[in-house]
């Protein structure tokens, strides 16, 4: 850029142009800058503190329900997380082994520094990606697009997009009873002064809140008292491309809270500012704090308590389980009343956190703000709470924000193929009234949607857009190859009525055969595994352990399966009848009042979508697919 850059008020000296800035070196600002540098983008990322990048201010874990599918999703589109996550883990363990593979969902406990470590070595080392540790305190836009940003020390940098993913620093404000002042997460500095010029630029702002429980010393733990929870023996790494699964280091723990906890929090509940209402922003339903828990489920005599070992290379554990903004006396005084904590050190006070986000209808399902153009929003700044769900929008602003630059089609990934599609489309068609954790029920293809297939549903969009290399998606292809080979294989094997055959059903307790049967109709009898019927199958070629999973599964549900894909065909035919981003619902006669209002603010991009506002009804939707018919009959 050599034409003579005018520096806006307040700024001292030109930084320099980038193609994509990155404000904000959190889960979402991450993948935000390692997806747009990677696509060719010359990317910068500002932190408030850079040995805070990919900071875990909650539990030191990757993955769980739903998180854990999402993970592996990010992964299998090109994205860091799921690679990171297994090179620092300390425990691994595959959740809801007991139910279908729908909700399988893996978690690690994380060595919290290693993984901040890693994740900002990657950062260091990732070309066109440039890492600075400032303040973004000024967002600069001009007829609708983004211009720029100023940084604390009054350097300014033009950028052709804007990627904000600020977290819970944006106005934070640190709650812990009576006592509350401006901060960020574990002591780091808030950032108060970008929020004035969002709001300058047009940029609506809500309050939300979070929390989270103490850390205490190990040594002043006795865990003879409480439940020890090991790893699994097996271990599933998150990265398809992991290929040393690694080892469980630690174990966590099992305790409970007891009817003497639930009293010290209800003779002073009065001290609470969540119900003394001193706290403004809106907190999560799903990760509740231990007074909310006491009150809200007062039935329920104890509350489980899981105590985390933080880091190899450190005596802090967190207390899962434990969130709360109660004043400090009385959070030692109810850690003191649960078994093994009796005499508990408390080395960092739990803590409620208000920070400034955004409605996330004002984007459009690439992430980029209806209002400016350039200007994308990700993580927790959108309305969600989780690593996970931050990673995974940061993913697809990153993404878009390059492909935008290079011209191209934008990533919008359908809730039919991915968690990460469910987490956008319900963001930016629902919204959101408080942080916004993603579950698997709030997925309607849950069982196609697993964990173990994100490669098979993502990996050709990976490598696609460019983020997954030529050699990955070669690998990729000879995986699912053996596995559809695999599969037609096994429907075509007719097993005999043969006396070994014989004596092998009834030596697994199952129901004999008179005729053949296909060996894949064995393998769909619940008694029998795909490893099992091994013995009755000596032309079989060596599948890894993924493919054998994937095989076994396929076979197994193929009914349920071929249900869902044919509610996807249903939901795709919706999906595929676009609308004009610019269409005037005005004019369209028929639709209720309701229904023209929030279809002119969604803006949405398919009839599908549409039909996903609330307050937008069936009846409004044929009106819609009605003017569409008759505009191709005018056209
Ligand atoms: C106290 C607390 C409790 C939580 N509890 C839970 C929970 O129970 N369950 C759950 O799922 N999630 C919880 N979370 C949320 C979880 O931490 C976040 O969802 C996740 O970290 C969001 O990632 P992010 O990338 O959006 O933002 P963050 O991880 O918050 O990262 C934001 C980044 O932006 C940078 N930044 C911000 N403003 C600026 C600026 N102006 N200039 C430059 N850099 C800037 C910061 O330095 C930081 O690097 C909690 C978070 C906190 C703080």
């Amino acid at each position: 850029m050599n034409e003579t850059i005018t520096l806006p008020e307040g700024a001292v000296y030109y930084g320099g142009h980038y193609d994509v800035v990155v404000i904000g070196g959190g889960h979402a600002g991450c993948e935000a800058a390692l997806a747009s540098s990677r696509l060719g983008m010359q990317t910068i990322l500002f932190a408030i503190n850079l040995d805070t990048i990919a900071n875990m201010p909650c539990n030191p874990s990757i993955g769980g329900t739903a998180k854990g599918h999402l993970v592996r999703e990010i992964d299998a589109l090109g994205g860091e997380m799921g690679r990171v996550a297994d090179q620092t883990f300390l425990q691994s363990r595959i959740l809801n082994r007991g139910k279908g593979p729908a909700v399988y969902s893996l978690r690690v406990q994380s060595d919290r520094r290693a993984y901040q470590a890693a994740m900002k070595h990657v950062l260091e080392q990732t070309d066109n990606l440039d890492v600075k540790q400032a303040e973004v305190t000024k967002l600069h836009v001009k007829d609708g697009h983004v211009e720029g940003v100023t940084i604390h020390t009054g350097a300014y940098y033009t950028a052709s997009c804007v990627i904000l993913a600020t977290g819970t620093f944006l106005k934070g404000r640190i709650i812990i009873g009576d006592v509350s002042y401006s901060g960020g997460p574990d002591g780091l500095f808030p950032a108060n002064s970008l929020s004035e010029s969002l709001l300058d630029c047009g940029v609506q702002l809500r309050r939300f809140k979070t929390g989270t429980p103490a850390r205490v010393n190990r040594k002043s733990i006795d865990f003879s008292k409480m439940e020890e929870q090991l790893g699994d023996e097996v271990i599933t790494p998150f990265s398809f491309e992991t290929k040393d699964p690694g080892v469980n280091k630690v174990s966590c723990h099992l305790t409970y809270t007891n009817a003497q906890t639930h009293q010290v929090i209800r003779d002073n509940l009065h001290r609470s500012p969540l119900y003394g209402g001193k706290i403004e922003g809106i907190g999560p339903r799903y990760c509740p704090s231990i007074e909310d828990k006491v009150v809200r489920f007062a039935d329920k005599e104890r509350h489980q308590v899981f105590i985390e070992p933080m880091g190899e290379n450190t005596e802090e554990m967190y207390v899962q389980g434990m969130s709360s903004s109660l004043p400090e006396d009385v959070q030692l005084a109810m850690l003191r009343t649960i078994s093994g904590l009796e005499n508990v050190k408390m080395m960092r006070t739990a803590y409620a956190i208000e920070y400034d986000c955004i409605d996330p209808t004002s984007l459009l399902p690439t992430l980029e703000f209806k209002q400016i153009r350039g200007l994308y929003g990700a993580g927790q700044f959108n309305g969600s709470s989780g690593y996970e769900e931050a990673a995974a929008q940061g993913l697809v602003a990153g993404v878009n924000a390059a492909l935008k630059l290079q011209g191209k089609e934008p990533l919008v990934l359908d809730r039919s193929g991915s968690y990460i599609g469910t987490l956008v489309d319900d963001l930016v068609t629902k919204g959101t009234p408080e942080p916004y954790r993603m579950m698997t029920s709030r997925s309607e293809y849950r069982l196609l949607l697993r964990q173990d297939n994100a490669d098979l549903r993502l990996t050709p969009i990976g490598y696609k857009i460019g983020l997954i290399s030529a050699e990955r998606y070669e690998r990729f292809l000879q995986k699912k190859a053996a596995i559809e080979e695999e599969i037609s294989r096994l429907q075509g094997i007719v097993v005999p009525p043969s006396d070994t055959v014989l004596e092998f059903l009834k030596n697994h307790g199952s129901a004999t055969i008179t005729t053949g049967i296909r060996m894949s109709d064995l393998l769909k009898r619940p008694e029998f595994t795909y490893e099992m019927l091994a013995e009755l199958d000596a032309e079989r070629p060596h599948l890894t352990p993924t493919e054998a999973e994937q095989v076994e599964i396929q076979i197994k549900y193929e009914g349920y399966i071929n249900r869902q894909l044919r509610q996807v065909e249903a939901f795709r035919r919706m999906e595929d009848k676009l609308l004009d981003e610019n269409l005037d619902y005005d004019k369209i006669d028929g639709l209720r009042i309701e229904a023209r209002q929030k279809l002119a603010k969604i803006k949405p991009r398919s009839v599908g979508q549409a039909s996903r506002i609330s307050g937008v009804s069936p009846a409004d939707i044929s009106v819609l697919l009605i003017y569409l018919e008759q505009q191709k009959l005018h056209h």
